[in-house]
């Protein structure tokens, strides 16, 4: 079977291909994993500030 070959996929992240039965799946490993999760964060903290900021104009105004 030459379908073995075609296990592989592409890392969103680091862009190496590897094998996609690793339980790591959609990512190469576990630091891509970190990678993409930091980068999530990254933009739920952006958010999150924006947030407190309008909570504190909002205490002020009252
Ligand atoms: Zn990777």
């Amino acid at each position: 079977m030459k379908n073995i070959k075609n296990k592989q996929i592409k890392c969103p992240i680091c862009k190496n291909y590897f094998n996609k039965d690793l339980k790591t799946n959609p990512f190469c490993s576990q630091r891509c994993s970190h990678i993409d999760l930091g980068n999530w964060l990254g933009e739920k903290y952006k958010i999150a500030s924006d947030n407190d900021d309008y909570d504190n104009q909002y205490d002020i105004d009252k």
